[in-house]
């Protein structure tokens, strides 16, 4: 079954790809047709429960049972929800192993300009067809999925690709946990069925966007990742278009990255201008230089309206100086690329401070002067310790309760 996932999630039918499932159903002496059936359950359908695949037969959702099988999609046990609309959820495992998803639903866009993946995209289509939404006539509300109906236009999710992070930036909460295991495909993709179902989303109608930018580095657990994009493509229905990988720069992965034909858009946290500041931030630097990231994002062959996007976390007086930015300019010079700069958000026992406003002004003026894109990311759920690294599993066993201690 699933390679890499523990004994309890071994069982779990939700992370399974169809010629996977034609095999199980073939051992249990069933029709082929039953994969496909079950297909639709797990990924149109997001049944939590096996009781609920209704076109089974009764024996053959028995039979599943006894063999300990279940859909083992993560359940959402403890949620917060920010003044600005996050909501930040504790999703549990098969095996009782926690990480963190984010839902963040946007308006009417205020996000425009937030350097965010729907703000790219409103503005494209701006660019292209002029704005077409001051005249687009009113919608039938029977006619618009769940999330227009309660006001909003569009959501992200935020997802978790490992329990905790093995690569120890100096400036995120998630590193302080260190690396508990890689979570499956089906545990990844998993995170987003159990947001949709809490949202009563309707694939086609809503417009969904995910980030691969919560807790863990995606590309430390590579096939488990593009095993969640091919089911959270194919088979739940979300286009690759809308997605978008972060990652620290892995130099073999984001190679191997570039040749997938199905894959998200990439963004690198590059973080820092030169490899002095960047190894002292990110020590993963030691091992992969910032022109060796660089040569490998180059290879990545890049569709008409795709841009590498560089997350840069501002740092106060660290790398948020006017010689960092003119440093950044060089290195991205003549890339189809974007900045997205991320004021940096505190977390206890974490050493830094904010950079000040007028820094990060000037900051993104002068790439913007300098021909490059430079967008001010809008931070999201601070108040519930939602945004950018800040994740980490804020709560604690106690007495087999679940509470908030961050
Ligand atoms: N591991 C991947 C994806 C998760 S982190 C990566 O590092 O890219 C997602 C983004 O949050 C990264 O760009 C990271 O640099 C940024 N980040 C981490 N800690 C942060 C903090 N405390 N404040 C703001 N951004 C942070
Ligand atoms: Fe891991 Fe990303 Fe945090 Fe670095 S920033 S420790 S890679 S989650």
């Amino acid at each position: 079954m699933v390679d890499g996932s523990v004994e309890d999630s071994q069982k779990a039918l939700f992370g399974m790809l169809p010629e996977e499932l034609k095999e199980l159903v073939a051992e249990l002496g069933e029709k082929g047709y039953r994969a496909t059936q079950i297909t639709e359950a797990l990924y149109r359908q997001r049944v939590t429960d096996i009781g609920a695949m209704t076109a089974l037969s009764a024996a053959l959702r028995e039979e599943l049972a006894l063999r300990g099988i279940a859909v083992g999609m993560p359940e959402i046990v403890q949620t917060a929800k920010s003044v600005d609309g996050t909501e930040r959820y504790l999703m549990r495992m098969g095996d009782g192993e926690t990480v963190e998803t984010v839902w963040m639903p946007d308006g009417d866009g205020g996000e425009r300009g937030d350097g965010s993946e729907a703000s790219a995209e409103e503005e494209q289509a701006e660019g292209l067809e002029g704005n077409v939404s001051e005249f687009a006539p009113r919608r039938d509300l029977r006619n618009v999925g769940a999330l227009e109906q309660s006001g909003y236009s569009r959501a992200t999710i935020c997802i978790s690709s490992q329990v905790g992070c093995a690569v120890n930036c100096q400036f995120c909460l998630t590193a302080k946990l260190g690396i508990k295991r890689n979570l499956t495909g089906g545990e990844i993709a998993g995170q987003v069925a159990a947001v949709l179902n809490r949202h009563g989303v309707k694939i086609g109608k809503d417009r969904i966007n995910l980030v691969f930018m919560g807790m863990g580095e995606p590309f430390l657990n590579y096939d488990e990742f593009i095993r969640s994009v091919e089911i959270l493509v194919k088979h739940i229905g979300i286009p690759e278009s809308r997605m978008t990988v972060s990652t620290s720069g892995i130099e073999p992965a984001i190679r191997k990255f570039a040749q997938e034909p199905l894959r998200p858009k990439l963004a690198l946290s590059l973080n820092a201008s030169n490899d002095v500041v960047r190894e002292q931030v990110m020590p993963i630097t030691r091992k992969w230089k910032i022109g060796q990231l660089l040569d490998a994002v180059r290879t990545l062959p890049l569709g008409k309206r795709e841009w590498v996007t560089f997350e840069y976390v501002l740092l106060g007086g660290v790398n948020d100086q006017p010689e960092h930015a003119r440093e950044v300019l060089d290195l991205l010079r003549g890339m189809k690329a974007k900045v997205n700069l991320i004021v940096w958000n505190p977390g206890p026992g974490i050493d830094y401070t904010q950079p000040k406003p007028e820094d990060v002004a000037v900051f993104q003026k002068m790439l913007i002067e300098g021909g490059m894109p430079a967008y001010i990311r809008r931070p999201r759920g601070r108040d519930i310790y939602a945004a950018c690294g800040q994740l980490k599993r804020t709560v604690s066993e106690e007495q087999g309760q679940l509470v908030t201690i961050g």
